[in-house]
Parts: structure tokens; C-alpha cells; sequence
């Protein structure tokens, strides 16, 4: 089969490699469609990898079972969620679907191929009726990590949320909350991505090159600041913003993963009441509910801007290092 290499410093080849094998509870899935992550930018921007690729949201059809295997079946269309819990009954996180909170959870990769290995209690069905680039995201962090924050984002209270970055993840943020009924206000350094937002639903867009974000926020907001703020970003400038542009009282969750930041005990949280969260990406047992809003209309296909066969990965990485995309996929010939 063919697969992605990584070779670093934005270099990237297709190249031939053997078949894998499931292990004991393990399947194979030919792909379909697999979609670049902000998250393997830095990988493609760096050292590369070794074995394998960065890939980690990949859908596609089973082909091969390990021993053991009772969840899925060989010719099932299934999406593949990278991170795979135990399953075990005993396994509190996992009886209750929780799969990101299981001891022993277990990370599958190299989706950027023709075939890939993953867990049976990673794969989540496909019906009839879900095109493929959908399926990936909604059985993917594509759309799970945008979901997963939503359930932080739940309180009636919360009718203007604030996105700061509108990578994938952020743009995925706009869709939902919009698609929710709030009001979004979109926060990004690109024109391109702020044209995106509106086009999924974002109700003010703000050019943080052009004006100060948080004073815009403010200003669109009665002087209060937002309900909610999303960092999105992964940089300290923007954690930063959310607590000065989030109202008192109100919700910060930050989604962009980075190292120390500096704020203040007593200026950020304190003597306002405001409350910050971690939303780090999805479980198993949320996918029914991903599903549902889709097929009741969350317009998820609208997140994809750009689709290459798996022989242009190279445009795909480069239009998606651009940073002026939405998600970018790779689709696999049948
Ligand atoms: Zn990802
Ligand atoms: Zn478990």
C-alpha cells in the first residue's frame, strides 16, 4: 500500500509500504478520506517523522479483523476516532463512553494512507446517507473537539461566545455555536479565515491586525465583554485576550494547546468571578449526539475547503500551511 512520509522541513513523499495487521482487537480500514490537523504542522514543519505519519482522522471501509474483534464487521463503513479507550467492562471511563478518560487509552496514527490499523472500540459506524468528508470529521476531532467544548459552552447564560483563532478547530467553534443560536464573534490575524467564519455563521468578524480584539469585543458587547471566550489560538497574546474580553462572571475554555502563559490570579479570575476550563478532544460516547447534528442540520461539510488525492499531498500540506484554509482532506481512489 502506499503511505505519507514526513520528512521534515516541509518536505513530504508518497511512498510503498507492507499491508499492516490487526493485532488482538484491532481492524484494518482501506481509506476513504483522511483530513490534516493543525496539530501535525509542527511535525511537517520540524523533524518529520520517523515511521509512520502525523495523520490521525481517517475513515474508510474494514478490511482485515484481529482476534477477538465483536464491535465491527469486514465491508463496514466506519469513522475512526484517534484516541481508542480499553472497552474493558470494568473500565469506568469507558462504560460510560468516556474514552479520553481511560487509563488506558491508546493512540492510533498514519492515516495519511491507504490502509490503517486502529482499535475496534476507536471505530464509530457510518450510515447510509453521510458523505465520506463528513464522516471523518464527525467521527473525528475534526468535529469532536469543536463539539466536545460546546458541552463546556452549555449554560443558558451564554448567548455571546467570542472564537479566538479560526485554524479548523476555531471555524469549527463558529459552526457550532452559531448553529446553537448565539451570537459568534470571530477573532483571527487573516482575511481569509474571517470570510470562512462569516460563511459559517460568525456574526462579527475582527481583524486583530487591524483593531484591538478586546476593545472591539467590548464595544460590541455594551462595554460588558463576552459571555464566553474560545482560545483557539495556542499563543499567550490571545489566552491573554479571552480574560480581558470576557464579561464578569464569565467563561474562558481554552482549546489551543501551548506551555506557560502569564495571568494574574487577582485581575483575570478573582475579582471578576471568571472561570476557565480545559477542553481537550472528544469521546466515543459523544459521537451519537455529533451524528444527530449533522442529520438535523449542522452544516459540517461546509468546514472543508480543500480536497486532494493522496499523490498531491504536498499541495494539500501547502495549502493547509498557508493557513488560509478551512480542513483540508485527502481522499484515497476506490
Ligand atoms: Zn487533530
Ligand atoms: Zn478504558
Amino acid at each position: 500500500m502506499r503511505t505519507l512520509k514526513l520528512d521534515g522541513q516541509s518536505k513530504c513523499q508518497v511512498i510503498e509500504a507492507a499491508d499492516p495487521v490487526p493485532g488482538p482487537g484491532q481492524v484494518v480500514i482501506r481509506t476513504r478520506v483522511s483530513a490534516l490537523c493543525g496539530s501535525e504542522l509542527g511535525t511537517f514543519r520540524g523533524a518529520g517523522a520517523a515511521t509512520g505519519n502525523s495523520g490521525h482522522e481517517g475513515m474508510g471501509t474494514v478490511i482485515r479483523i484481529g482476534e477477538g474483534v465483536t464491535r465491527v464487521q469486514v465491508g463496514q463503513r466506519v469513522g475512526a476516532s484517534a484516541i481508542a479507550g480499553c472497552g474493558r467492562p470494568e473500565c469506568d471511563a469507558c462504560r460510560q463512553g468516556q474514552s479520553t478518560w481511560c487509563p488506558s487509552l491508546r493512540y492510533f496514527g498514519s492515516m495519511h494512507a491507504e490502509q490503517f490499523v486502529t482499535a475496534e472500540t476507536a471505530c464509530l459506524p457510518l450510515p447510509v446517507g453521510v458523505p465520506d468528508e463528513v464522516g471523518v470529521l464527525i467521527t473525528g476531532d475534526g468535529l469532536g473537539v469543536p463539539y466536545h467544548t460546546s458541552l463546556k459552552l452549555a449554560g443558558a447564560d451564554i448567548r455571546t461566545v467570542a472564537v479566538f483563532g479560526l485554524g479548523p478547530i476555531g471555524l469549527g467553534n463558529v459552526m457550532i455555536q452559531a448553529y446553537l443560536g448565539r451570537t459568534v464573534i470571530a477573532v483571527d490575524l487573516l482575511p481569509e479565515r474571517l470570510a470562512l467564519a462569516t460563511r459559517l455563521g460568525a456574526h462579527l468578524t475582527i481583524n486583530a491586525k487591524e483593531q484591538d480584539a478586546v476593545q472591539a469585543i467590548k464595544a460590541a458587547t455594551d462595554g460588558k465583554g463576552a459571555d464566553a471566550c474560545v482560545e483557539a489560538a495556542g499563543v499567550p497574546q490571545t489566552a491573554q485576550q479571552c480574560f480581558k474580553a470576557v464579561r464578569t462572571a464569565g467563561l474562558v475554555v481554552f482549546n489551543g494547546e501551548q506551555p506557560a502563559v502569564t495571568l494574574s490570579p487577582s485581575d483575570d479570575f478573582i475579582r471578576r468571578d471568571v472561570r476557565a476550563v480545559g477542553s481537550w478532544f472528544f469521546h466515543v460516547g459523544e459521537y451519537p449526539a455529533m451524528l444527530k447534528l449533522f442529520q438535523d442540520g449542522l452544516p459540517v461539510a461546509k468546514l472543508v475547503t480543500h480536497a486532494f488525492p493522496l499523490e498531491r499531498v504536498r499541495e494539500a500540506y501547502d495549502a493547509f500551511a498557508a493557513s488560509t484554509t478551512g480542513k483540508v482532506v485527502l481522499t484515497y481512489g476506490a
